[in-house]
């Protein structure tokens, strides 16, 4: 697996981040908690070992919001940017809208969660994969 250095980071630059891949499972999840944490219908995640990650912005770690028994929502506490989870893994997950350059092969999404939470008006390309039934996220 190739060792891709992931930046990233928030609308206003406090809370920057560098993952070190392979990006682990990358996956969209349609789940209510997700639309909530992010306002978008769908969102796309990709895991990371939490040492393998690194706040390197002025802000450091980002703010976080408890959001179940396993994990915490994280985002910036200056502009409201959703970052990811911060579960008790322990892993990172990120959101990879925030990814400096998030068209890359290898985060192309190959699970889906909560396929059926999503408007129906909204078209999500399941391709051949079935979805995934566990809310980890
Ligand atoms: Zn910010
Ligand atoms: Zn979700």
């Amino acid at each position: 697996m190739t060792e891709t250095i992931y930046g990233g980071g928030c609308l206003c630059g406090w809370i920057r981040y560098e993952a070190i891949g392979p990006a682990d499972n990358p996956h969209t999840c349609s789940c209510r908690q997700c639309q909530r944490h992010t306002g978008a219908p769908t969102t796309v995640w990709a895991a990371f070992p939490r040492d393998r990650v690194r706040w390197n912005g002025p802000g450091g770690a980002p703010a976080t919001f408890r959001s179940s028994d396993i994990t915490s929502r994280a985002f910036c506490p200056r502009c409201g940017s959703s970052i990811g989870a911060i579960d008790d893994a322990p892993t990172i997950e990120l959101l990879i809208g925030g990814f400096d350059q998030p068209d890359q092969a290898a985060l192309r999404p190959r699970a889906h969660s909560f396929v059926d939470r999503r408007p129906g008006w909204w078209h999500l390309d399941t391709g051949a994969v079935e979805p995934e039934a566990d809310e980890t996220t």
